[in-house]
């Protein structure tokens, strides 16, 4: 097709460029993976890893020029984690770390094993901690700072692949983490003293950033990104003024690339005229779902004329096809905004799998709804051409769009009239339990007879070798459904005959049935569909296959129930059933964006409550729904978190209040910080909730004594995710410290999490010492 510039209302600029801010890093068949896990095992030296990666950044770089995309980013691949990448080209290291960077000399070995030893730990120093990265599910790696920290500048990597680059013929954009996003990501090194601010460190980061830069227009790199997500959130003036200050500097050096500041996930909000303002070169922004609040308040600044603006309008975070009319009518809208507009996802694609092409087993129609990675390459570059030379030039791919758009929402899979006449009759349901939670405890103490400080667990009991290995056989074919069920329940028995010979109060069936804790439901729910190598980075070589909600969401039937009485059946305590709730649910799934998150999260409720009636009127009387993801879901602007928290509250009662005062309902949330939560976890009305609370020395406790929580909680006693096994004196040290802060009658005694990733070597002795330190406490009441 010739490209010829006609009849579009397009003002006289500069033609618009595709571009993106990442691609994944895995290859197809996931080959980082495969090539890392091999290194690590030392069946790959670190020559030919090193050659073969190389391999897959160039083959990358190649998809990119080929699928069309103007401006190429470089740097965006990582060995582990570009949060890492960044501490270790800043050398911002930990002291713990730093005998083995003296060691480490410039072989690629050595510095390859000191990059994965701040990853993953080793004999001497303990790995950086992992996060989660702002909303998404991929997990970063923490940089720890001090006060005295000297950084030094690597330029190594980002310097490489601009000139791996190059040899393509290709002149890439790098992709750096800005300076002020990289402070407020990191944290203080053990030891630091609690007012230490790594925000503090600005001064003398902004060195290394400026001797990259240097270095990188040097290579003669055109342009560098630096990404500054950390200014979606609201942030006080103080990190605005670092932000203003920080790209001053930056932009005052001479010998410079132009520099574009990149944000993503939210709008900018306050940051947006402290970035226009300021003399970088140009803005990226993203310009899906509630950060399109960013056109108008691009609008309402008067734009920015002299900057270039790179429009996220493909949603890197989801994995729906681009509606492109209305992509491209919001980027017509911008074109009046900026004195350049280019195109892009909202974020790096390493969000998303990397192409549709190899769901084979997926309906064709149903595949078409869908725009992994490369797909979503076409869209920008189907867009950028509308841009530049008008609707016409581009009206078969508009029409195509359309076409798929109109199938999908009237699909019969999409709309399920059964499914929203109930979800509207929903609205009318109680979302109170029967009896406010003091009466219900009384008559649930009564028919449960447990002890006071009664033990239980969090659900999963570990998956072992043979578990995996008998769920590759069944999908194989190898082994048939009642030979699998038949190890299932062998499983489930042996569980329960540990859990008996523990001593512990209230006992669980294991989950040895569940791949994934998500997953699982999402393969028995209509509504959900389950991909087979739609693979998205999680952390290091760990990949995630997230279902994604492509309809309305129903329970075909029981889905929990055949395993939860095959382990009630087998002891006389209490079984608790388990289940994974509602937000968790559509965390870690990607959610359909023709129906708001509160719909789709009312729908799998009810299709939970369902299940938990089920459990119920099966005789199981403690039933735990599962919410880890409820904490990490908050939204980043705090405008947006009580309207979140209020349906996010709503989906769980809608799922527990349907049941008898005798059912106890547990919840479960990881990790330690609810401060911005808390009256969420009251208004949840759970009888117990258990928490992470070990590493924390229990400070869990004290924030929902003071916050007036009421119900029963479990704090964790066990750090589950070390190997190390725990004494019976530390357990009965932190029981006595919640004890301060919570009455014996209200405080439950378990692990922090599930078992699944830990050996029954710890699991068994660490079981007795958690039993032994209740039993021990329990006496001196
Ligand atoms: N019930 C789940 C388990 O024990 C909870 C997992 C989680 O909190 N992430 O594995
Ligand atoms: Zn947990």
């Amino acid at each position: 097709m010739t490209t010829t510039r006609s009849s579009s209302n397009r003002p006289q600029g500069p033609r618009s460029r595709s571009t993106v801010y990442g691609y994944p890093r895995q290859g197809p068949g996931r080959q980082l993976k495969k090539l890392t896990e091999a290194y690590w095992a030392g069946r790959l030296d670190a020559d030919a890893f090193l050659a073969q990666t190389r391999e897959l950044r160039r083959a990358r770089w190649i998809e990119l020029r080929d699928a069309g995309i103007d401006e190429i980013p470089s740097n965006d691949f990582s060995y582990y984690d570009h949060v890492l990448d960044t501490a270790v080209m800043l050398g911002a290291l930990p002291r713990r770390h730093a005998p083995a960077l003296a060691d480490a000399g410039q072989s690629p070995a050595a510095r390859l094993d000191r990059y994965f030893a701040l990853a993953r730990g080793n004999d001497d120093a303990a790995p950086l901690e992992m996060t989660k990265w702002f909303t998404t599910n991929y997990h970063y790696l923490v940089p720890e700072l001090r006060p005295d920290m000297e950084f030094r500048l690597d330029p190594t990597k980002p310097l490489s692949e601009f000139r791996e680059a190059r040899e393509l013929g290709l002149t890439t954009r790098p992709v750096i983490l800005g300076p002020v996003s990289f402070l407020l990501l990191s944290k203080r090194e053990p030891g630091v003293p609690g007012d230490f601010q790594p925000l503090s460190l600005l001064g003398k980061i902004i060195c290394p950033y400026l001797e990259l830069i240097r270095r990188l227009f040097d290579a003669g790199a055109e342009w560098v990104q630096f990404d500054e997500p950390c200014l979606v959130a609201d942030q006080p003036a103080q990190v605005l003024d670092a932000v203003a200050t920080a790209y001053a500097t930056l932009c005052a050096e001479e010998f410079r690339p132009r520099l574009l500041v990149a944000t993503y996930f939210d709008r900018l909000g306050d940051a947006l005229p402290v970035l226009a303002d300021s003399p970088v070169d140009g803005i990226a922004m993203d310009i899906t779902g509630p950060a399109r609040a960013n056109i108008d308040d691009l609008a309402a600044i008067g734009g920015i004329p002299t900057k270039r603006l790179v429009a996220g309008v493909v949603d890197g975070r989801n994995v729906w096809r681009t509606d492109l009319a209305a992509a491209l009518s919001t980027l017509g809208t911008l074109l009046g905004l900026a004195g350049q507009v280019d195109v892009s996802a909202s974020c790096s694609l390493l969000h998303v799998p990397l192409s549709i092409e190899f769901e084979r087993q997926l309906d064709p129609q149903i595949a078409g709804w869908l725009a992994f990675a490369r797909q979503k390459l076409e869209e920008i570059v189907i867009l950028t051409r509308g841009l530049n030379d008008g609707w016409e030039a581009v009206a078969g791919d508009l029409q195509v769009s359309a076409a798929r758009r109109a199938t999908r929402l009237a699909s019969p899979i999409v709309q399920v009239d059964a499914v929203r006449r109930r979800a509207a009759e929903a609205a009318g349901l109680p979302r109170t339990r029967r009896s406010p939670y003091a009466e219900r405890r009384i008559v649930q103490r009564r028919q449960l007879g447990l002890p006071a400080l009664p033990t239980t667990t969090i659900g999963s009991f570990p998956q072992t070798p043979a578990l995996r290995a008998a769920r590759a056989k069944l999908r194989a074919g190898e082994l048939d459904a009642a030979g699998y069920e038949a190890l299932i329940e062998a499983e489930i028995a042996a569980v329960i005959a540990e859990q008996e010979a523990a001593g512990l109060d209230v006992l669980v069936h294991g989950e040895p049935e569940r791949n994934d804790m998500v997953q699982y439901f999402a393969e028995q729910l209509d509504g959900f569909l389950t991909t087979a190598e739609g693979w998205v980075q999680s952390y290091g070589t760990r990949y995630v296959r997230p279902p994604i909600v492509v309809g309305d969401v129903a329970r075909r039937g029981p889905m929990t129930v055949r395993w939860a009485t095959y382990a009630a059946g087998r002891t006389q305590k209490p079984v608790k059933g388990m289940l994974t709730g509602p937000v968790t649910m559509l965390a870690w799934s990607f959610v359909r964006d023709d129906l708001p998150r509160a719909e789709v999260a009312r729908q799998v409720a009810l299709a939970l409550r369902d299940e938990v009636l089920d459990l119920e009127a099966a005789g199981l009387r403690v039933i735990q729904i599962d919410e880890p993801a409820l904490r990490e879901s908050l939204p980043l602007r705090n405008a947006d978190r009580a309207e979140y928290l209020s349906w996010a509250v709503d989906a769980f009662r809608l799922v527990t209040s349907g049941v008898r005062d005798e059912t106890q309902i547990h919840t479960h949330m990881c990790y330690a910080e609810f401060g911005d939560i808390l009256q969420a976890l009251i208004d949840m009305d759970a009888d117990v909730i258990s928490l992470e609370a070990a590493r924390s020395d229990m400070a869990i406790v004290t924030d929902l004594a003071r916050a007036g929580y009421p119900n029963d909680i479990g704090p964790g006693v066990w750090d589950v995710h070390s190997p190390r096994i725990p004494t019976v004196q530390e357990i009965v040290d932190r029981i006595h410290l919640a004890l301060k802060e919570c009455p014996a009658d209200r405080l439950w005694i378990n692990p922090d999490c599930g078992l699944k990733t830990r050996g029954y070597a710890e699991v068994r002795p660490a079981l007795a010492n958690m039993v032994a330190a209740a039993r021990a406490v329990r006496a001196e009441l």
